[in-house]
């Protein structure tokens, strides 16, 4: 794939939950490119649609209306996810849980081990490999979800306030984590956050408010 490409765009694309008066619409039409190599934080309030944004770039929510079109050169496991809460399997262990996109995918399991400590190496994890997710901080196990994604080799990642419920300092780790695993694969990323500190470390910013993604100049 070359640079400058684009993975997903979204033209126009609405995501309304509930009908009638019940109708909440997280997503107004937004018009947004992800392109190959781009690092972008996507910044709000709670409430302001950022989940429901990075949900419409997934394929996890269909668009309402307006379209979402992702590049045919993104196979099965061409996006990988890392979500708020780390999303570890209680019963598998670190390394097994860093393979687990491997295995499912049918590779060999001595191959997709060895993926998996190396991904857990690059993000400082590796010392971590044979504990279970209970036996880990937060800030550990979100660690632990970026060698995840970067074991089955996105083109994209999509985190969602990967760094919500960390303090400053581990949330800093996390982040260099998932720059890591996005340097390491060439994968764009895309971050939500409501945290200014953590949208400084991309290298461009949206901001989202009360479901509008606003165009970078309206930002004031
Ligand atoms: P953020 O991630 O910025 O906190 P969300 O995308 O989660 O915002 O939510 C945007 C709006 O959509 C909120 O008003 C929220 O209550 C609503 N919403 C999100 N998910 C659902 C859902 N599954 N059903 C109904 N309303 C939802
Ligand atoms: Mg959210």
């Amino acid at each position: 794939m070359s640079r400058d490409e684009v993975l997903v765009s979204c033209r126009d694309a609405a995501l309304t939950f509930g009908r009638g008066a019940q109708a909440v619409v997280a997503v107004h039409g937004a018009d947004l490119e992800i392109g190959t190599g781009d690092r972008l934080a996507v910044v709000g309030p709670s409430g302001s649609g950022k989940s429901s944004l990075l949900h419409l770039l997934a394929g996890l929510e269909q668009p309402t209306s307006g379209t979402v079109t992702r590049n045919p050169s993104l196979g099965p496991y061409g996006i990988g996810l890392v979500f708020q809460s780390d999303s570890l399997i209680p019963a598998l262990n670190v390394v097994e849980n860093a393979a687990l996109p491997l295995v499912l995918d049918g590779r060999p399991e001595a191959e997709a081990r060895a993926t998996a400590l190396a991904s857990l190496a690059l993000v400082d994890a590796a010392d971590l490999a044979d504990r279970l997710p209970e036996e880990i901080s937060g800030g550990q196990a979100q660690r632990v979800a970026a060698a995840r994604v970067l074991a089955q080799s996105p083109q994209l990642i999509l985190a969602d306030e990967p760094t919500g419920r960390l303090d400053h300092r581990t949330g800093g780790r996390v982040l260099d984590a998932l720059l890591t695993a996005a340097d390491h694969t060439g994968a764009a990323l895309v971050v939500t956050t409501h945290d200014p500190a953590v949208a400084a470390r991309l290298t461009a910013r949206r901001t989202m408010r009360e479901g509008r993604l606003l165009a970078p100049e309206e930002v004031s």
